[in-house]
C-alpha cells in the first residue's frame, strides 16, 4: 500500500471523531507532501530542527503539533508557527511556551502529557503536579497558552490488559481535570492516545487523537 492507501484504510477504521496526526519524525518532506496531497493536514514531529526545517517544504495550511520532549532553549523557534504543543511536561516548559507566544501574538494549544506508563524514561506530569500547577496563580495569569487537553503513551508490550489500563487512567486524569477546572472551557476536549501498535485500545478506551507514525510512512 502507497501512503494515500494506508491513510484511506486508517480512516475507515477510525471513527470521524477520532483525529489522525500522521506522525512524520525522521521520515523526508517528500513524504509529508505526498500524505498532505492526500488531504492529510496535521503532521507530528518530536524534534525542533526536524520541524523547523519540514514546515518551510509544506504549504503554510499543514498543522504541525510538536509529540516530543520539548527544551525550553528550543520554544522560541517553533512558536511562531507550532499548531499544538502536545508533550508539555512541566511548569517551566509551559512559562516558556507562554512567553515565547505572547511575543509572537499567539495563543498556543497544549495537551499536558501525562507519565502513564511503566517505563521510567518516558516524560510526563502526574495529577498531583499538574493540580499544583493548575491552581497557582501564576497559571491563571498566563493568557498566551490554552490548555487543549492530556496526552500519554502507554507501556511498549503485548500485554493489552496493561494498555488498556494505562489509556484508562489518562481517561480518568482528564475526567478529573475537566470536572475540576475546565467545566466551562470547550477547549478543553482532546485525549490524545494512540500510536500505531495500540490506537485499537485508545480508541476502545476514548482517545480524540491518535498518532500514527510507521503504520502510514513505514517503519524507522
Ligand atoms: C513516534 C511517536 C508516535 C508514533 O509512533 P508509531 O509507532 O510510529 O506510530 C506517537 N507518539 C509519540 C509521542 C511519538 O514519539
Amino acid at each position: 500500500m502507497n501512503i494515500r492507501e494506508k491513510l484511506e484504510s486508517l480512516h475507515q477504521e477510525i471513527p470521524s471523531n477520532v483525529k489522525l496526526i500522521a506522525v512524520s519524525k525522521t521520515k523526508p518532506a517528500s513524504m509529508i507532501k505526498e500524505a498532505f496531497q492526500a488531504g492529510q493536514r496535521a503532521f507530528g514531529e518530536n524534534k525542533a530542527k526536524e520541524v523547523l526545517e519540514k514546515h518551510v517544504l509544506l504549504p503554510e495550511e499543514t498543522e504541525w503539533h510538536f509529540i516530543g520532549h520539548l527544551q525550553t532553549n528550543k520554544v522560541k523557534q517553533i512558536a511562531p508557527f507550532i499548531h499544538m504543543i502536545q508533550s508539555v511536561d512541566s511548569f517551566h516548559l509551559l512559562r516558556e511556551i507562554n512567553k515565547e507566544a505572547l511575543k509572537n501574538n499567539r495563543v498556543i494549544p497544549c495537551l499536558l502529557e501525562f507519565h502513564i506508563a511503566t517505563e521510567e524514561t518516558k516524560s510526563g506530569f502526574n495529577r498531583q503536579e499538574v493540580t499544583e500547577m493548575i491552581s497557582s496563580q501564576e497559571f491563571s495569569n498566563m493568557k498566551n497558552i490554552r490548555i487543549a487537553g492530556v496526552m500519554g503513551m502507554a507501556t511498549f508490550t503485548d500485554d493489552s490488559s496493561l494498555v488498556h489500563k494505562e489509556f484508562r487512567d489518562l481517561h480518568e486524569h482528564f475526567n478529573f481535570l475537566k470536572f475540576s477546572y475546565f467545566k466551562d472551557d470547550p477547549s478543553f476536549c482532546e485525549i490524545s492516545m494512540g500510536m500505531s501498535s495500540d490506537y485499537p485500545i485508545a480508541i476502545e478506551e476514548g482517545s480524540t487523537m491518535v498518532r500514527i507514525g510507521s503504520a502510514i510512512f513505514g517503519g524507522r
